[in-house]
């Protein structure tokens, strides 16, 4: 605590004051907090002395990401201030910065002159952006920068990651009504359907929350199609608590999702509780959620079958002659064709729905 220069004062849920002092009160509902405490304090404590630090530098050594030629990866913010009792991202990566738009247009148009036609922004709290407007001294958010981008000659399609449901506004939303190079895909983890679980990983919403915010973006943009993270076996989590996140699971209907055992690192918040579940019931859980999710893949991708898919062309593949790319809603596409078309977005006439991609030929 010493080191860290801590600042917190904390009682209840709640932190009541900073000072300069060391001067903590933590009762057992507040414990958990201690990591997230000492690290803000930290980070208060080093912007203090560190104030000069040219932040934005760090992202002039990032090699540019380019997927093919075609499809291109945009870093717009890093780090993360959300302090999810699971996760190392608040430690490791440090407090939430968003790089100043103009940075991010001008890579951008950039991009799109070397031939790039979809462009993913990347943070680990995307749709956290907020940076520095090009203009004035208003801070854009995620969405402003989606407007921006999509009006930038050559880029035919947008899509982000990671989102945050805490961070999905309404612009955000009227984003994905607006934009036609607004792909009609969001990954929006929500770990947990237990809201007891989501207290206890301090998500900071409720899976009604998150159903309501499911239901704003399908009222925008009916055809959007939605993926998720989940971790089973948070330490504490009950049957009844599991069975909450297959009611949410089945409730939603996923295109696609990643799911994962509980596991502990070092140091955050979760891993001092000491409430953990067997490892034979996580996998039993594990098992139990992917079943659900495969078949909810496999239900969305046959709803395509018979049907055209506008499929971005990326690349050759080794055998027999095919080729691939991505469809709008982030499906892999495969298809026996010349590789003259990889580059250009072609309409896809699909056959054949396999595990994880579509196979089909050109309409
Ligand atoms: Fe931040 Fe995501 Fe980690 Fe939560 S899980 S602390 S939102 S990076």
């Amino acid at each position: 605590l010493a080191v860290a220069g801590c600042v917190a004062q904390a009682e209840g849920d709640s932190i009541l004051k900073r000072s300069p002092h060391i001067d903590i009160i933590l009762g057992p509902q507040t414990i958990h907090k201690l990591p997230e405490l000492v690290a803000r304090a930290h980070r208060n404590f080093s912007t203090q002395i560190e104030a000069n630090f040219p932040v934005e530098s760090k992202f002039d050594f990032l090699i540019p990401r380019i997927e093919g030629k075609f499809s291109a990866f945009l870093t717009i913010q890093e780090g993360c201030d959300k302090f999810c009792t699971f996760c190392v991202v608040p430690y490791t990566r440090g407090a939430e910065y968003s790089r100043p738009a103009s940075k991010i247009l001008n890579e951008a148009e950039i991009y799109a002159k070397s031939g790039v036609k979809e462009i993913t922004l990347l943070g680990q709290n995307v749709n956290a952006y907020h940076g520095e407007s090009p203009s004035d001294n208003k801070s854009w958010s995620l969405a402003n920068l989606a407007y921006a981008i999509a009006k930038i000659d050559g880029i035919e399609r947008i899509r982000y990651t990671t989102s945050h449901p805490r961070d999905v506004t309404k612009d955000l939303i009227n984003a994905h009504k607006n934009i036609p190079e607004l792909m009609p895909h969001i990954h929006l983890p929500v770990q947990s359907g237990s809201d007891r679980i989501l207290k206890l990983m301090n998500r900071g919403y409720t899976s009604k929350d998150y159903l309501t915010i499911i239901d704003k973006l399908r009222n925008a943009k009916p055809d959007i199609a939605l993926s998720s993270d989940f971790i089973v076996g948070y330490p504490s989590e009950t049957k009844e608590d599991f069975n909450k996140t297959i009611k949410l699971i089945e409730e939603i209907q996923y295109a696609q999702s990643f799911s994962f055992k509980y596991s502990s690192r070092p140091g955050t918040p979760s891993s001092y509780n000491k409430n953990s579940v067997s490892d034979d019931v996580k996998s039993e859980r594990l098992q139990e959620l992917q079943s659900l999710l495969r078949k909810q893949q496999n239900e969305f991708n046959k709803k395509f079958v018979g049907e055209s898919l506008k499929v971005l062309i990326t690349e050759k593949r080794n055998k027999n002659e095919q080729i691939t790319g991505r469809s709008p809603y982030l499906q892999s596409v495969n298809l026996k064709s010349s590789d003259k078309h990889i580059g250009k977005i072609m309409e896809v006439k699909i056959n054949k729905v396999m595990n994880n991609s579509l196979a089909g030929h050109l309409s």
